[in-house]
């Protein structure tokens, strides 16, 4: 069952409205704007109701701080009050709320303006999920890690911590489609990605399709030589799927990896960074494919083979 917060002071006009909401959702209550902030920091609703007016913090302030925080800010907030002056209705809408409602209100459309808005928000999140998911791999596609890239590296700038970022790329995999066919192909892609992203499960870790049969990945806080290693492994577990590949070519499907690891600077953006690896990518295919090179602060390379 979905989830509602209603904040609400009044313990008679909580209770009322999660009668009125109780067999469809799970509600939870919180009688004052402090414990709601606390509670929708913590737990995921699909909407929050909302008394406006409230001793110590009101609706109007509470809102606000649930649109500053992006762990609430898309959850959709309807103001329930008994201003019906048309000011603090504008003032709900400009600060973020999806809709109003003012006492005294009817049962139905309180559970109809509900219904509603959460289902809107379901439908939100799923095109949302879509439009940052790669289909054929399920994991995150270009456009994700582009806006997500550049939020991160800011954020290890500000903090000065490492930051690693690598690019995959399956060997040889023209003479894979060229013998066994592109839905093979297909198949292959979506077990890679499979694989690395199972190595990659630390919410400091990050993993995308960048395009084709191309993957790229960011790993933040590990020293140099511990993200060489951890991509040495990946390296080694996509080998050990032993994915049979053209045999005039090589026995089983392999990738190569181009690294580097920096404390990000205001100066060099991430998309520099993410050329140096790219060209760390070129070399090891130069080199003979199935490995890792990387590149250190100091410009100095790392090979594995
Ligand atoms: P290298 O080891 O140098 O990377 O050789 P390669 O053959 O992998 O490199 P190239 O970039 O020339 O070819 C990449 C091939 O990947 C071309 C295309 O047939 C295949 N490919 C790209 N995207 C997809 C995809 O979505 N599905 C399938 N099945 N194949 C794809
Ligand atoms: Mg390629
Ligand atoms: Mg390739």
């Amino acid at each position: 069952m979905e989830k509602i917060l209603i904040v609400d002071d009044s313990v008679l006009q909580a209770t009322m409205l999660k009668s009125i909401l109780d067999d469809d959702y799970e509600i939870t209550l919180a009688h004052t704007a402090e414990e709601g902030l606390r509670l929708a920091d913590t737990e995921k609703y699909s909407l929050i109701l909302l008394d406006v007016i409230m001793p110590d913090m009101d609706g109007f302030t509470l809102l606000k701080k649930l649109q500053e925080e992006i762990i609430t800010q898309s959850v959709p907030v309807i103001l329930i009050t008994s201003l019906s002056d048309v000011q603090s209705e504008q003032r709900g809408f400009v600060l973020g709320a999806v809709d109003y409602i003012t006492k005294p209100f009817h049962p139905l459309t309180v559970k109809a303006r509900v219904n509603t808005h959460v289902k809107l928000y379901n439908y939100r999140k799923q095109v949302e999920y879509q439009s940052n998911t790669d289909q054929l791999t399920g994991v995150a596609n270009r456009r994700q890690h582009d806006n997500y890239s550049v939020m991160k590296w800011k954020e290890a700038a500000r903090l000065q911590i490492p930051f690693s970022i690598c690019m995959f790329d399956i060997d040889r995999f023209k003479a894979y489609n060229d013998k066994f066919g592109h839905p093979a192909g297909d198949k292959v892609i979506a077990g890679v990605a499979k694989t690395v992203s199972t190595h990659l499960r630390r919410s400091t870790d990050f993993f995308a399709r960048y395009g084709g049969e191309e993957f790229v990945a960011f790993l933040i806080g590990d020293s140099m030589e511990k993200a060489f290693e951890h991509l040495k492994k990946i390296r080694m577990e996509v080998e050990k799927l032993q994915i049979p590949h053209d045999p005039s070519v090589s026995q089983w499907v392999t990738i190569s990896i181009g690294g580097v690891t920096v404390i990000p600077s205001v100066e060099k953006t991430y998309d520099y960074y993410l050329k140096v690896a790219d060209a760390m990518l070129y070399d090891a295919k130069e080199s003979g494919r199935n490995q890792v090179v990387w590149m250190d602060e100091n410009l100095k390379q790392v090979k594995e083979k």
